[in-house]
C-alpha cells in the first residue's frame, strides 16, 4: 500500500505511534508540517493523488477540502467525534468515514470523574497550596464531598454510561438526558436538560456535537444547575456558551467547572484562569499512551480494510 497517498492532519504530539505506523504502510503527506500560508498550494499540488485523509477531533475535513480532492475515498478519523467532518458531503460523494469508538471510552470517563473530584475537592488548588509553602502558615480550607452527589449526564452513550458506572461506585444517584429514554437502564431520565440540571449536583456533558447540542449548556441550564452545581465538559467546546459560563462563575451563579474542551482550542478564555473553582485540561480525555495507540490501530485497520476491499472496522458513513 506504500503507493497510496494519505493526507494526515494528526501531528506527532497527538500520536507518534500513529505517525510511525502510517509511515510504514502508506505514502504519507503531512499537512500539519506545512506552514499555514503554503497549505492551500500543498493540497493543490497533491489533489489528484490523495485517496485518504486522517484527521482528529480538532481538525477534520470540511466541504472545501473534500471538494478539492477528486480521488478521495475515505476519511479515517483519530477520534470518536465526527463533528469536524462534513458527513453530508461525504454521503453525497460516496466517501467512507470511520472513527475510533469504544477504545477511548474508559479514559474519557476516568477524566470526567477526575475533573469532578478535582473541582469539588480542589485538588489543583491544594497542590499549589502545598508547593507554595502556604501549608506552613495554616491548614487548607474545607472542600465539597463528591461521594453521594447526584450526577446528571447529557448523552448516555458509550462514555456517558461509563461515567455513570464509575459514579455509581461513588454511591452517586445517576440521572440523564438524551433524545431517547433508555428503558433498560434504571437511571432517572429527564426529558429536558433544564430539568436534569435542576436535579443534579454535577452535570456531565457527554453527547456528540451537533446543531441540536451546540450551546446545550446555556444561561438557563447554568442557572438551573445553580451556585453549588458543578459543570463537567468532556464532550466538545461548542456544547458550552463560554461567555455565559464566565459570567456565571464571575457572579457566583455556578459552583465550579471542570473542562477538557473549548470552543476555540487551543485558545481558552483567559477569564477562566483566575477561578480556583475551575479545572482546565488541554483536551486530554483520551490522552494516554495505551488508548492513543489503540485509536491509531483502529485508524490504520480501517484504512487497510478499505484498500483491501474488506468491511470497515468502525464505519460512520
Ligand atoms: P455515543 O456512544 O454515540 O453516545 C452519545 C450519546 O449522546 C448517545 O447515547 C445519544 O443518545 C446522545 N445524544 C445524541 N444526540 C443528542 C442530543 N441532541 N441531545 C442529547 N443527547 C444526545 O458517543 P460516545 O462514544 O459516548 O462519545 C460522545 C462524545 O464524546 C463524542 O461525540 C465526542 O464529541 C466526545 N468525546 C470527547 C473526548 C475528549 O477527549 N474530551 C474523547 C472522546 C469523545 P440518544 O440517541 O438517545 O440521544
Amino acid at each position: 500500500m506504500d503507493s497510496i497517498d494519505v493526507l494526515t492532519l494528526v501531528p506527532t504530539s497527538i500520536s507518534a505511534y500513529l505517525e510511525q505506523e502510517l509511515d510504514k504502510r502508506f505514502n504519507v503527506l503531512k499537512l500539519w508540517t506545512v506552514p499555514v500560508p503554503n497549505k492551500t498550494q500543498f493540497i493543490k499540488d497533491n489533489s489528484s493523488s490523495i485517496r485518504a485523509i486522517v484527521g482528529h477531533g480538532g481538525v477534520g475535513a470540511d466541504a472545501e477540502l473534500i471538494d478539492s480532492l477528486p480521488n478521495l475515498e475515505i476519511i479515517s478519523s483519530f477520534s470518536v467525534g465526527t463533528d469536524k467532518i462534513d458527513l453530508k458531503k461525504c454521503k453525497e460523494k460516496g466517501i467512507r468515514v470511520t472513527n475510533t469508538p469504544d477504545v477511548l471510552t474508559d479514559d474519557v470517563a476516568d477524566i470526567a470523574i477526575g475533573l469532578a473530584l478535582a473541582v469539588m475537592r480542589r485538588l489543583c488548588e491544594s497542590d499549589r497550596y502545598v508547593r507554595s509553602g502556604q501549608w506552613k502558615k495554616g491548614d487548607y480550607k474545607l472542600t465539597t464531598k463528591f461521594t453521594g452527589k447526584t450526577v446528571g449526564i447529557i448523552g448516555l452513550g458509550r462514555i456517558g454510561k461509563a461515567v455513570a458506572k464509575r459514579a455509581v461506585a461513588f454511591s452517586c444517584p445517576i440521572a440523564y438526558f438524551s433524545r431517547t429514554e433508555k428503558l433498560e437502564l434504571k437511571y432517572k431520565y429527564y426529558p429536558t436538560v433544564v430539568e436534569l440540571a435542576s436535579n443534579s449536583d454535577v452535570l456531565v456533558v457527554a453527547c456528540p456535537l451537533t446543531e441540536e447540542t451546540r450551546h446545550i449548556i446555556n444561561r438557563e441550564v447554568i442557572d438551573a444547575l445553580g451556585p453549588k452545581g458543578v459543570l463537567i465538559n468532556i464532550g466538545r467546546g461548542h456544547h458550552v456558551d463560554e461567555p455565559e459560563l464566565v459570567s456565571a462563575l464571575l457572579e457566583g451563579r455556578l459552583g465550579g467547572a471542570g473542562l477538557d474542551v473549548y470552543q476555540n482550542e487551543p485558545e481558552v478564555p483567559e477569564q477562566l484562569f483566575g477561578f480556583e473553582n475551575v479545572v482546565l485540561l488541554p483536551h486530554a480525555g483520551s490522552g494516554t499512551t495505551e488508548t492513543r495507540n489503540a485509536m491509531a490501530d483502529l485508524v490504520i485497520g480501517n484504512l487497510e480494510a478499505h484498500f483491501l476491499n474488506k468491511p470497515l472496522l468502525t464505519p460512520v458513513v
